[in-house]
């Protein structure tokens, strides 16, 4: 593609668009980024691309510029923008930021393999790219994570092949993405104020297997994976893998007597399975984690990884912080944080995981239901703890399905409300229980991210560990 005077509109300063504008400029594109927002950072922001020749309008991202070729845009940006319906009527491009990485990439690039689902992508993504480095082979975590994308294709570093998560807008504004293999983990109902309706969302999840090679990786637990799979154009010779916590079926990896096993990809034709690694080799070794090891052994099966390459970058992998992160143990009762449970998927998640369980919850609902989370719960709950803005609904639910359960609602919001929380469900619990922070919901209303909440909870864990040496 020849770049030199190309006119490219770029939507959005910010983590995507400023890299964006920086690499498109130094192609030769004669690049204008159009901002919502018009403050103090944007304008200086606005100020250090000026000086590469990029002409930056504030206060103003609606208005699509006279002239424009192509527009890139950040993807959370919704598709229902006039600056979108203003190039769509003009017959112009739209790309986001992985389109415009899968654009750039030379000639012998890496493969792809990538990862999406409304849970557990950035966790499998990690494992996937330590059984790669384990194989011996140059790779990195990129997209949401680690590296960006756009610095992994235009980068000096080379790499033999790249573990890629995609949100579901990523992959809304990828329309030309072909990866390797991919893989769609699980199907909750999340972000539906963007994409409009549930069958939007999952179509724009099931763009990931367009144009796969090798293998498109489903969840034999969540059909609607696999019917994505279905739906999906994918190149000749390209094979439907599944992952399932239960005994495989050909084609799929599973577990066996505790072992992950596969049955997609045996080398020695007389032998029904390859055992890859034990449940124990992974960190930690709760049942949608396994699952998420499972995904990652496939895509890395897929991509012609040796079985004891997956056993030792299982073994290698450690979780990012607040992802079922085991904080102390004090008085027999074991406190762990999993901040990063921001929703009731991820929480129900974690929930199945424990038993008994003093389970602190609440926060932001962001639109969400709270009673099948509490109903597939209730049996687990030694009692709950609410905190936050919408620990009504949560309340009620309990009320509805649990009813014996008891309850503290701290009636609380201040960022102090976690130590209380801590100290109430330490009263609650005994020894041999599971102090569980899963709050199936945003932290905005008291933190300034998950990872904020997360850190103020750990705070009160060894605070009250403190108390009890
Ligand atoms: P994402 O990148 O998709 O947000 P993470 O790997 O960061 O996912 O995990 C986010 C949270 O989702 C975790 O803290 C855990 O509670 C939950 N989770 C992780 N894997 C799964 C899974 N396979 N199914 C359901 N929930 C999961």
């Amino acid at each position: 593609m020849n770049w030199q005077g190309k006119r490219v509109t770029v939507a959005g300063l910010g983590v995507s668009g400023i890299p964006a504008a920086r690499v498109l400029r130094g192609l030769g594109a004669e690049v204008t980024v159009v901002n919502d927002g018009d403050d103090e950072r944007a304008r200086a922001q606005a100020a250090e691309l000026e000086k590469l020749g990029v002409t930056v309008r504030l206060g103003d991202g609606a208005t699509l510029p006279d002239g424009t070729e192509l527009v890139v845009t950040a993807p959370g940006w919704k598709p229902d923008k006039p600056l979108f319906l203003a190039a769509e009527a003009a017959g112009v491009e739209i790309w986001g930021d992985v389109e415009l990485a899968w654009r750039l990439r030379g000639p012998g690039a890496a493969p792809w393999l990538a990862v999406t689902g409304t849970n557990g992508k950035t966790t499998t993504v990690r494992m996937l790219a330590s059984i790669l480095a384990a194989a011996g082979l140059r790779t990195a975590a990129v997209g949401n994570i680690g590296v960006s994308l756009l610095d992994a294709v235009t980068g000096e570093e080379t790499y033999d092949v790249l573990a890629v998560e995609l949100s579901s807008y990523q992959l809304h504004w990828a329309p030309s993405l072909r990866a390797h293999s991919g893989a769609v983990l699980n199907l909750a109902p999340d972000h539906l104020d963007w994409h409009g309706s549930m069958a939007a969302y999952a179509a724009d999840k099931g763009r990931i297997y367009e144009g796969n090679s090798v293998a498109c990786v489903y969840n034999v637990a969540d059909p609607a994976t696999e019917d994505l799979v279905r739906a999906a154009d994918v190149e000749e010779g390209c094979r439907a893998i599944g992952f399932t916590l239960g005994t495989p079926g050909p084609s799929q990896l599973g577990v066996v007597d505790g072992i992950l096993v596969d049955r997609a990809f045996v080398e020695n034709r007389r032998e029904q399975a390859q055992e890859l690694a034990h449940v124990s080799d992974v960190n930690p070794p709760v049942p949608h984690n396994i699952a998420n090891a499972l995904a990652a052994a496939a895509l890395a099966r897929a991509y012609g990884v040796e079985p004891a390459a997956v056993r030792d970058g299982l073994r290698a992998f450690r979780p990012d912080p607040h992802r079922i992160e085991r904080v102390a143990e004090i008085a027999g009762v074991t406190y762990i944080d999993d901040s990063k449970a921001t929703n009731t998927h991820a929480a129900e998640a974690s929930l199945a995981a424990y038993d008994p369980i003093v389970w602190i919850a609440g926060g932001l609902a962001k639109g969400a239901t709270f009673d099948e989370l509490v109903g597939a719960s209730a049996k687990r709950l030694r009692g709950v703890v609410l905190i936050g803005k919408d620990r009504a609904l949560i309340r009620e639910a309990l009320a509805r399905h649990a009813p014996e359960v008891p309850v503290v609602d701290l009636d609380r919001t201040d960022t102090g409300a976690m130590s209380a929380a801590v100290r109430e469900a330490a009263r609650l619990a005994q020894p041999g229980d599971t102090v569980l922070m899963a709050p199936a919901c945003a932290s905005m209303d008291m933190f300034v991210n998950y990872n904020k909440r997360g850190e103020a909870f750990a705070d009160a864990v060894h605070a009250l560990a403190a108390e009890h040496a």
